[in-house]
Protein backbone atom coordinates (compact mmCIF):
# COMPACT_ATOMS: atom_id res chain seq x y z
CA UNK A 1 0.00 0.00 0.00
CA UNK A 2 0.88 3.69 -0.75
CA UNK A 3 3.57 4.43 2.34
CA UNK A 4 2.66 8.65 1.24
CA UNK A 5 -1.25 8.31 2.83
CA UNK A 6 -2.39 10.86 4.70
CA UNK A 7 -3.73 9.04 8.47
CA UNK A 8 -6.88 9.94 7.37
CA UNK A 9 -6.76 8.33 4.07
CA UNK A 10 -5.16 5.09 5.56
CA UNK A 11 -7.93 4.81 8.41
CA UNK A 12 -10.52 5.25 5.46
CA UNK A 13 -8.63 2.19 3.40
CA UNK A 14 -8.14 0.36 6.44
CA UNK A 15 -11.96 0.35 7.74
CA UNK A 16 -13.07 0.00 3.91
CA UNK A 17 -11.01 -3.15 3.65
CA UNK A 18 -12.85 -4.56 7.32
CA UNK A 19 -16.31 -3.62 5.27
CA UNK A 20 -15.31 -5.43 2.47
CA UNK A 21 -14.62 -8.34 3.69
CA UNK A 22 -17.74 -8.65 5.98
CA UNK A 23 -20.31 -10.11 3.02
CA UNK A 24 -23.64 -7.46 3.26
CA UNK A 25 -25.17 -9.08 -0.43
CA UNK A 26 -28.57 -8.16 -0.80
CA UNK A 27 -30.59 -9.84 -0.18
CA UNK A 28 -30.57 -11.03 2.61
CA UNK A 29 -28.11 -8.66 3.90
CA UNK A 30 -26.72 -9.52 7.08
CA UNK A 31 -25.69 -5.92 7.93
CA UNK A 32 -25.69 -6.74 11.54
CA UNK A 33 -22.02 -7.95 11.20
CA UNK A 34 -20.99 -4.38 9.57
CA UNK A 35 -22.93 -2.54 11.82
CA UNK A 36 -21.39 -4.36 14.93
CA UNK A 37 -17.80 -3.88 13.23
CA UNK A 38 -18.27 0.27 13.20
CA UNK A 39 -19.72 0.40 16.34
CA UNK A 40 -17.00 -1.80 17.93
CA UNK A 41 -14.46 0.56 15.96
CA UNK A 42 -16.10 4.07 17.74
CA UNK A 43 -16.18 2.54 21.13
CA UNK A 44 -12.97 1.78 20.76
CA UNK A 45 -12.26 5.58 19.71
CA UNK A 46 -14.61 6.75 23.07
CA UNK A 47 -17.52 7.49 21.30
CA UNK A 48 -21.15 6.02 22.40
CA UNK A 49 -22.58 4.10 19.53
CA UNK A 50 -26.13 2.95 19.31
CA UNK A 51 -26.80 -0.23 16.76
CA UNK A 52 -30.46 -0.95 16.42
CA UNK A 53 -31.87 -3.87 13.97
CA UNK A 54 -34.75 -2.82 11.89
CA UNK A 55 -35.43 -6.86 11.30
CA UNK A 56 -33.25 -9.21 12.20
CA UNK A 57 -30.06 -9.30 11.14
CA UNK A 58 -30.59 -5.90 9.45
CA UNK A 59 -27.99 -3.96 11.95
CA UNK A 60 -28.13 0.26 11.80
CA UNK A 61 -25.76 1.88 13.71
CA UNK A 62 -25.41 5.78 14.63
CA UNK A 63 -23.79 7.87 16.57
CA UNK A 64 -23.07 11.78 17.29
CA UNK A 65 -20.79 13.90 18.46
CA UNK A 66 -21.93 17.24 20.02
CA UNK A 67 -21.49 20.46 19.17
CA UNK A 68 -22.49 23.93 20.85
CA UNK A 69 -25.84 23.73 19.27
CA UNK A 70 -25.20 26.96 17.70
CA UNK A 71 -26.48 25.22 14.26
CA UNK A 72 -28.61 22.18 13.29
CA UNK A 73 -26.91 18.96 13.06
CA UNK A 74 -24.89 17.75 10.18
CA UNK A 75 -25.88 13.94 9.57
CA UNK A 76 -23.36 11.48 6.86
CA UNK A 77 -24.96 8.69 6.15
CA UNK A 78 -24.47 5.25 4.27
CA UNK A 79 -25.51 1.91 3.30
CA UNK A 80 -24.39 -0.88 4.41
CA UNK A 81 -25.72 -3.30 2.10
CA UNK A 82 -24.28 -4.41 -1.55
CA UNK A 83 -25.94 -5.60 -4.56
CA UNK A 84 -25.01 -9.77 -4.95
CA UNK A 85 -22.14 -10.55 -7.20
CA UNK A 86 -21.88 -12.89 -10.40
CA UNK A 87 -18.80 -14.65 -8.77
CA UNK A 88 -17.64 -15.91 -11.59
CA UNK A 89 -17.10 -12.64 -13.51
CA UNK A 90 -14.60 -11.24 -11.14
CA UNK A 91 -11.27 -11.42 -11.62
CA UNK A 92 -10.60 -11.77 -7.51
CA UNK A 93 -12.79 -12.96 -4.78
CA UNK A 94 -15.29 -9.78 -4.38
CA UNK A 95 -14.81 -10.08 -0.44
CA UNK A 96 -11.49 -10.38 -0.03
CA UNK A 97 -10.72 -6.69 -0.12
CA UNK A 98 -7.81 -7.44 -2.82
CA UNK A 99 -5.58 -4.33 -3.27
CA UNK A 100 -3.83 -4.34 -6.67
CA UNK A 101 -2.81 -1.74 -8.85
CA UNK A 102 -3.61 1.00 -6.23
CA UNK A 103 -7.28 -0.19 -6.13
CA UNK A 104 -9.14 -1.89 -3.26
CA UNK A 105 -11.62 -4.12 -5.22
CA UNK A 106 -14.24 -5.82 -3.65
CA UNK A 107 -18.27 -5.49 -4.00
CA UNK A 108 -19.30 -1.96 -2.33
CA UNK A 109 -15.84 -0.18 -3.13
CA UNK A 110 -17.52 2.61 -4.50
CA UNK A 111 -21.27 1.81 -3.46
CA UNK A 112 -21.05 2.61 -1.00
CA UNK A 113 -18.25 1.22 1.57
CA UNK A 114 -15.51 3.27 0.56
CA UNK A 115 -17.94 6.51 1.12
CA UNK A 116 -18.87 5.26 4.47
CA UNK A 117 -15.20 4.19 5.44
CA UNK A 118 -14.80 7.55 4.55
CA UNK A 119 -17.38 9.24 6.92
CA UNK A 120 -15.79 6.86 9.89
CA UNK A 121 -12.74 8.10 9.75
CA UNK A 122 -13.68 11.91 9.14
CA UNK A 123 -16.04 11.21 12.18
CA UNK A 124 -13.40 9.42 13.96
CA UNK A 125 -10.54 12.21 13.40
CA UNK A 126 -13.05 14.83 14.17
CA UNK A 127 -13.88 13.05 17.77
CA UNK A 128 -10.49 12.88 18.63
CA UNK A 129 -9.71 16.22 17.86
CA UNK A 130 -12.94 17.11 20.22
CA UNK A 131 -11.81 14.26 23.09
CA UNK A 132 -7.93 16.63 22.99
CA UNK A 133 -10.08 19.69 23.42
CA UNK A 134 -8.84 20.60 20.02
CA UNK A 135 -12.43 20.88 18.69
CA UNK A 136 -15.53 23.27 19.42
CA UNK A 137 -18.20 22.92 17.02
CA UNK A 138 -21.65 25.09 15.99
CA UNK A 139 -23.40 21.54 15.00
CA UNK A 140 -23.90 18.46 16.32
CA UNK A 141 -21.91 15.66 13.88
CA UNK A 142 -24.42 12.33 13.59
CA UNK A 143 -22.92 9.18 12.00
CA UNK A 144 -24.99 6.81 10.33
CA UNK A 145 -24.69 3.24 8.82
CA UNK A 146 -27.86 1.62 7.66
CA UNK A 147 -29.20 -1.73 5.95
CA UNK A 148 -31.19 -2.52 3.32
CA UNK A 149 -30.74 0.25 0.67
CA UNK A 150 -30.50 -1.62 -2.52
CA UNK A 151 -34.05 -2.79 -2.32
CA UNK A 152 -37.29 -1.57 -2.99
CA UNK A 153 -39.36 -2.66 0.13
CA UNK A 154 -36.73 -0.54 2.33
CA UNK A 155 -35.83 -2.19 5.99
CA UNK A 156 -33.03 -0.24 6.84
CA UNK A 157 -33.37 3.94 6.59
CA UNK A 158 -36.97 4.25 5.97
CA UNK A 159 -38.20 2.15 9.50
CA UNK A 160 -34.86 3.59 11.30
CA UNK A 161 -36.53 7.17 10.78
CA UNK A 162 -39.76 5.89 11.88
CA UNK A 163 -38.75 4.59 14.82
CA UNK A 164 -35.73 6.75 15.77
CA UNK A 165 -36.56 9.96 14.47
CA UNK A 166 -34.65 11.66 17.65
CA UNK A 167 -31.48 10.09 16.58
CA UNK A 168 -31.34 10.78 12.83
CA UNK A 169 -33.05 14.57 12.60
CA UNK A 170 -30.57 16.68 11.14
CA UNK A 171 -30.52 20.54 9.15
CA UNK A 172 -28.36 19.00 6.70
CA UNK A 173 -27.66 15.39 5.33
CA UNK A 174 -25.08 13.96 2.91
CA UNK A 175 -24.17 11.05 1.17
CA UNK A 176 -24.62 9.70 -2.10
CA UNK A 177 -23.68 10.44 -4.47
CA UNK A 178 -22.17 14.03 -6.11
CA UNK A 179 -18.51 15.44 -5.65
CA UNK A 180 -16.74 13.70 -8.44
CA UNK A 181 -14.87 15.07 -11.14
CA UNK A 182 -16.82 15.13 -14.10
CA UNK A 183 -14.43 16.67 -16.84
CA UNK A 184 -16.26 18.06 -20.27
CA UNK A 185 -15.47 20.64 -22.98
CA UNK A 186 -12.04 20.90 -21.43
CA UNK A 187 -13.47 21.90 -17.65
CA UNK A 188 -14.04 19.83 -14.88
CA UNK A 189 -17.43 20.14 -13.01
CA UNK A 190 -18.06 18.95 -9.69
CA UNK A 191 -22.16 17.76 -9.73
CA UNK A 192 -23.82 17.48 -6.11
CA UNK A 193 -26.83 15.71 -6.06
CA UNK A 194 -29.62 17.82 -4.82
CA UNK A 195 -32.74 15.92 -5.95
CA UNK A 196 -33.84 12.35 -7.12
CA UNK A 197 -36.59 11.08 -9.65
CA UNK A 198 -39.34 9.16 -8.21
CA UNK A 199 -39.87 5.87 -9.37
CA UNK A 200 -42.72 4.56 -11.14
CA UNK A 201 -43.18 0.96 -12.07
CA UNK A 202 -45.96 0.06 -14.66
CA UNK A 203 -47.77 -3.05 -15.84
CA UNK A 204 -49.10 -1.56 -19.35
CA UNK A 205 -51.64 -4.44 -20.58
CA UNK A 206 -53.34 -4.84 -24.21
CA UNK A 207 -55.95 -7.49 -25.19
CA UNK A 208 -57.18 -8.79 -28.37
CA UNK A 209 -59.09 -11.59 -29.74
CA UNK A 210 -57.83 -15.13 -28.87
CA UNK A 211 -58.58 -18.01 -30.85
CA UNK A 212 -56.54 -20.61 -33.54
CA UNK A 213 -53.21 -18.84 -34.27
CA UNK A 214 -53.93 -20.85 -37.82
CA UNK A 215 -55.76 -18.31 -38.85
CA UNK A 216 -53.72 -14.82 -38.87
CA UNK A 217 -56.44 -11.79 -37.29
CA UNK A 218 -55.95 -8.56 -37.09
CA UNK A 219 -56.84 -7.96 -33.35
CA UNK A 220 -53.51 -9.77 -31.89
CA UNK A 221 -52.34 -8.92 -28.43
CA UNK A 222 -48.87 -9.99 -28.97
CA UNK A 223 -49.11 -7.49 -32.44
CA UNK A 224 -50.62 -4.25 -30.61
CA UNK A 225 -48.31 -4.70 -27.78
CA UNK A 226 -45.38 -4.28 -30.15
CA UNK A 227 -46.96 -1.57 -32.14
CA UNK A 228 -47.92 0.47 -29.03
CA UNK A 229 -44.23 0.04 -27.23
CA UNK A 230 -43.07 1.14 -30.55
CA UNK A 231 -44.73 4.30 -30.38
CA UNK A 232 -44.08 5.21 -26.52
CA UNK A 233 -39.83 4.58 -27.42
CA UNK A 234 -40.62 7.46 -30.59
CA UNK A 235 -42.85 9.63 -28.33
CA UNK A 236 -41.53 13.16 -26.48
CA UNK A 237 -42.85 13.86 -23.28
CA UNK A 238 -42.91 17.57 -22.35
CA UNK A 239 -40.01 19.37 -20.99
CA UNK A 240 -39.87 19.76 -17.15
CA UNK A 241 -37.47 22.15 -16.10
CA UNK A 242 -37.18 21.84 -12.03
CA UNK A 243 -35.48 24.30 -10.08
CA UNK A 244 -32.54 21.75 -9.88
CA UNK A 245 -32.42 21.32 -13.18
CA UNK A 246 -32.33 25.30 -14.34
CA UNK A 247 -29.72 25.33 -11.91
CA UNK A 248 -27.55 22.60 -13.11
CA UNK A 249 -27.89 23.81 -17.17
CA UNK A 250 -27.13 26.96 -16.05
CA UNK A 251 -24.13 26.16 -14.29
CA UNK A 252 -23.38 24.31 -17.40
CA UNK A 253 -23.61 27.17 -19.58
CA UNK A 254 -21.96 29.54 -17.58
CA UNK A 255 -18.86 26.93 -17.54
CA UNK A 256 -19.09 25.97 -20.62
CA UNK A 257 -19.45 29.21 -23.07
CA UNK A 258 -19.79 29.01 -27.21
CA UNK A 259 -21.90 27.33 -28.91
CA UNK A 260 -22.93 24.70 -26.23
CA UNK A 261 -23.83 27.21 -23.70
CA UNK A 262 -26.46 29.17 -26.16
CA UNK A 263 -28.14 25.71 -27.12
CA UNK A 264 -28.53 25.43 -23.02
CA UNK A 265 -29.61 28.60 -22.95
CA UNK A 266 -32.26 28.07 -25.77
CA UNK A 267 -33.31 25.35 -23.49
CA UNK A 268 -33.60 27.34 -20.27
CA UNK A 269 -35.24 29.76 -22.92
CA UNK A 270 -37.90 27.38 -23.77
CA UNK A 271 -37.07 26.02 -26.66
CA UNK A 272 -38.05 22.35 -26.51
CA UNK A 273 -35.90 19.81 -27.98
CA UNK A 274 -33.12 19.17 -25.87
CA UNK A 275 -29.56 19.46 -28.34
CA UNK A 276 -27.22 16.97 -28.34
CA UNK A 277 -23.77 18.60 -26.96
CA UNK A 278 -21.96 16.06 -28.57
CA UNK A 279 -22.00 17.94 -31.46
CA UNK A 280 -19.72 20.48 -29.94
CA UNK A 281 -18.28 18.28 -26.76
CA UNK A 282 -16.39 14.90 -28.03
CA UNK A 283 -17.15 13.77 -24.31
CA UNK A 284 -20.57 15.11 -24.06
CA UNK A 285 -22.52 11.79 -25.07
CA UNK A 286 -23.18 10.70 -21.96
CA UNK A 287 -24.03 14.03 -20.55
CA UNK A 288 -26.69 14.77 -22.73
CA UNK A 289 -27.98 11.55 -22.59
CA UNK A 290 -28.33 12.23 -18.50
CA UNK A 291 -29.37 15.63 -19.12
CA UNK A 292 -32.19 14.36 -21.15
CA UNK A 293 -33.49 12.33 -18.29
CA UNK A 294 -33.31 15.03 -15.63
CA UNK A 295 -35.47 17.40 -17.69
CA UNK A 296 -37.87 14.71 -18.49
CA UNK A 297 -40.31 11.83 -17.23
CA UNK A 298 -38.61 8.69 -18.61
CA UNK A 299 -40.19 5.20 -19.82
CA UNK A 300 -38.15 2.24 -20.39
CA UNK A 301 -39.75 -0.87 -20.88
CA UNK A 302 -38.01 -3.93 -19.55
CA UNK A 303 -39.88 -7.12 -20.17
CA UNK A 304 -42.48 -8.64 -21.92
CA UNK A 305 -45.65 -11.05 -21.30
CA UNK A 306 -47.52 -12.81 -23.83
CA UNK A 307 -48.76 -16.10 -24.81
CA UNK A 308 -48.41 -19.73 -23.11
CA UNK A 309 -48.84 -21.79 -26.52
CA UNK A 310 -47.64 -21.55 -30.18
CA UNK A 311 -51.12 -22.33 -31.70
CA UNK A 312 -52.87 -20.28 -29.12
CA UNK A 313 -53.28 -16.54 -29.71
CA UNK A 314 -53.47 -14.97 -26.50
CA UNK A 315 -55.83 -12.60 -25.07
CA UNK A 316 -53.43 -10.33 -23.63
CA UNK A 317 -50.07 -9.33 -23.54
CA UNK A 318 -47.98 -7.05 -21.46
CA UNK A 319 -44.95 -4.82 -20.86
CA UNK A 320 -43.45 -4.06 -17.41
CA UNK A 321 -42.36 -0.23 -17.95
CA UNK A 322 -40.04 1.38 -15.73
CA UNK A 323 -40.80 4.98 -15.23
CA UNK A 324 -39.03 7.56 -13.63
CA UNK A 325 -40.81 11.14 -12.52
CA UNK A 326 -39.38 14.60 -11.97
CA UNK A 327 -39.75 16.20 -8.71
CA UNK A 328 -43.01 18.32 -9.48
CA UNK A 329 -44.81 15.49 -11.54
CA UNK A 330 -46.70 12.27 -10.27
CA UNK A 331 -47.19 8.53 -11.62
CA UNK A 332 -50.65 9.54 -12.51
CA UNK A 333 -49.54 12.85 -14.63
CA UNK A 334 -46.85 10.48 -16.29
CA UNK A 335 -49.90 7.84 -17.50
CA UNK A 336 -52.03 10.76 -18.58
CA UNK A 337 -49.07 12.15 -20.48
CA UNK A 338 -48.43 8.85 -22.32
CA UNK A 339 -52.50 7.94 -22.88
CA UNK A 340 -52.17 11.56 -24.29
CA UNK A 341 -49.25 10.98 -26.73
CA UNK A 342 -50.21 7.49 -27.86
CA UNK A 343 -53.68 8.80 -28.93
CA UNK A 344 -55.87 6.82 -30.68
CA UNK A 345 -53.06 3.57 -30.07
CA UNK A 346 -53.82 4.24 -26.45
CA UNK A 347 -57.42 2.76 -26.84
CA UNK A 348 -58.17 -0.52 -24.90
CA UNK A 349 -54.40 -1.07 -23.24
CA UNK A 350 -54.28 0.21 -19.42
CA UNK A 351 -51.55 1.15 -17.08
CA UNK A 352 -51.10 -0.35 -13.53
CA UNK A 353 -48.95 1.21 -11.44
CA UNK A 354 -47.25 -1.74 -9.47
CA UNK A 355 -44.61 0.59 -7.22
CA UNK A 356 -43.77 4.00 -6.64
CA UNK A 357 -41.26 5.89 -4.80
CA UNK A 358 -41.45 9.79 -4.64
CA UNK A 359 -39.29 12.03 -5.84
CA UNK A 360 -37.34 14.59 -3.90
CA UNK A 361 -35.59 18.11 -4.44
CA UNK A 362 -33.80 20.48 -2.32
CA UNK A 363 -32.67 23.96 -2.39
CA UNK A 364 -29.38 23.92 -4.11
CA UNK A 365 -28.45 27.91 -3.06
CA UNK A 366 -27.64 27.58 0.76
CA UNK A 367 -24.72 28.43 2.94
CA UNK A 368 -24.19 24.37 2.62
CA UNK A 369 -23.74 24.48 -1.06
CA UNK A 370 -20.99 27.33 -0.51
CA UNK A 371 -19.32 25.42 2.13
CA UNK A 372 -18.79 21.92 -0.36
CA UNK A 373 -17.74 24.57 -3.22
CA UNK A 374 -15.31 25.76 -0.96
CA UNK A 375 -14.15 22.42 0.21
CA UNK A 376 -14.28 21.37 -3.35
CA UNK A 377 -12.50 24.47 -4.79
CA UNK A 378 -9.55 23.85 -1.93
CA UNK A 379 -8.44 21.09 -3.97
CA UNK A 380 -9.72 21.77 -7.48
CA UNK A 381 -9.10 25.70 -7.84
CA UNK A 382 -11.10 26.20 -11.53
CA UNK A 383 -13.19 23.34 -10.02
CA UNK A 384 -17.27 24.09 -10.77
CA UNK A 385 -19.92 23.08 -8.31
CA UNK A 386 -23.38 22.55 -10.26
CA UNK A 387 -26.65 21.03 -8.85
CA UNK A 388 -27.25 17.74 -10.43
CA UNK A 389 -30.44 15.07 -10.16
CA UNK A 390 -29.72 11.34 -9.88
CA UNK A 391 -31.99 9.69 -12.15
CA UNK A 392 -32.35 6.72 -9.73
CA UNK A 393 -33.10 6.47 -6.10
CA UNK A 394 -31.17 6.58 -2.55
CA UNK A 395 -32.66 6.87 0.79
CA UNK A 396 -32.43 10.48 0.67
CA UNK A 397 -35.95 10.30 0.34
CA UNK A 398 -36.68 8.66 3.82
CA UNK A 399 -34.15 10.96 5.58
CA UNK A 400 -36.02 14.15 4.01
CA UNK A 401 -38.89 12.77 6.09
CA UNK A 402 -37.65 14.04 9.13
CA UNK A 403 -36.66 17.81 7.05
CA UNK A 404 -32.77 17.02 6.31
CA UNK A 405 -31.93 19.13 3.09
CA UNK A 406 -30.23 16.13 1.06
CA UNK A 407 -27.02 16.49 -0.68
CA UNK A 408 -25.41 13.62 -2.67
CA UNK A 409 -21.98 14.52 -1.80
CA UNK A 410 -19.74 11.72 -1.53
CA UNK A 411 -16.16 13.04 -3.63
CA UNK A 412 -14.11 10.67 -5.04
CA UNK A 413 -11.62 10.72 -8.03
CA UNK A 414 -11.60 7.78 -10.57
CA UNK A 415 -8.76 6.67 -12.15
CA UNK A 416 -8.49 7.21 -16.19
CA UNK A 417 -11.23 5.45 -18.07
CA UNK A 418 -13.43 4.78 -14.88
CA UNK A 419 -16.53 6.34 -13.29
CA UNK A 420 -19.04 5.96 -11.03
CA UNK A 421 -21.77 4.10 -13.26
CA UNK A 422 -19.17 1.49 -14.74
CA UNK A 423 -17.66 0.25 -11.21
CA UNK A 424 -21.03 0.68 -9.19
CA UNK A 425 -23.16 -2.89 -9.63
CA UNK A 426 -19.97 -4.10 -11.89
CA UNK A 427 -18.51 -6.84 -11.98
CA UNK A 428 -14.51 -6.26 -10.55
CA UNK A 429 -16.47 -2.86 -8.40
CA UNK A 430 -12.90 -1.27 -7.13
CA UNK A 431 -12.24 2.35 -5.60
CA UNK A 432 -8.92 4.11 -6.65
CA UNK A 433 -6.77 4.66 -3.18
CA UNK A 434 -5.31 7.97 -4.61
CA UNK A 435 -9.30 8.77 -5.57
CA UNK A 436 -10.65 7.92 -2.39
CA UNK A 437 -7.50 9.60 -0.22
CA UNK A 438 -7.99 12.61 -2.27
CA UNK A 439 -11.69 12.27 -1.48
CA UNK A 440 -11.30 11.59 2.10
CA UNK A 441 -9.54 14.97 2.29
CA UNK A 442 -11.90 17.12 0.98
CA UNK A 443 -14.53 15.57 3.04
CA UNK A 444 -13.02 16.59 5.82
CA UNK A 445 -12.27 19.58 4.70
CA UNK A 446 -16.25 20.07 4.02
CA UNK A 447 -17.07 18.80 7.39
CA UNK A 448 -14.63 21.16 9.23
CA UNK A 449 -16.10 24.03 7.48
CA UNK A 450 -19.92 22.68 8.30
CA UNK A 451 -19.23 22.32 11.81
CA UNK A 452 -17.55 25.90 12.40
CA UNK A 453 -20.37 27.34 10.51
CA UNK A 454 -23.26 28.50 12.70
ZN1 LIG B 1 -25.65 3.09 -3.12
Amino acid sequence: MNAALSPLAAEAVQHLRALLRIDTSNPPGNERLAADYIAGVLRAAGVEATVIETAPGRGNVIARLRGTGAAGALLLYSHLDVVPVERDRWTVDPFAAVVRDGHVYGRGAVDMKGIGAMQLAVFLTLARQQQAGRARFARDLILAATADEETDDNQGMGPLCASHPELLRAEYAWSEFGGYPLPVGGKTFYPIQTGEKGTAWLTLRVSGTPGHASIPRDDNAVVKLARVLDRLDRLRLPLRLTPTARAMLKGLADGLGGAPALALRAVLSGEQAFPSLSDWMLDATELTAELRAITHNTVTPTGLRAGYKTNVVPSEASATLDCRVLPGSSAEELIADLQRGLGEAARGITFTLDSSSPPVEFPADTPMMDVIRRAIQKHDPNGIVIPTMLTGATDAKHVATLGAVCYGFSPLRFAPGESLLSLAHGHDERVSIEGLAWGAQVMYDAVVLALSQA
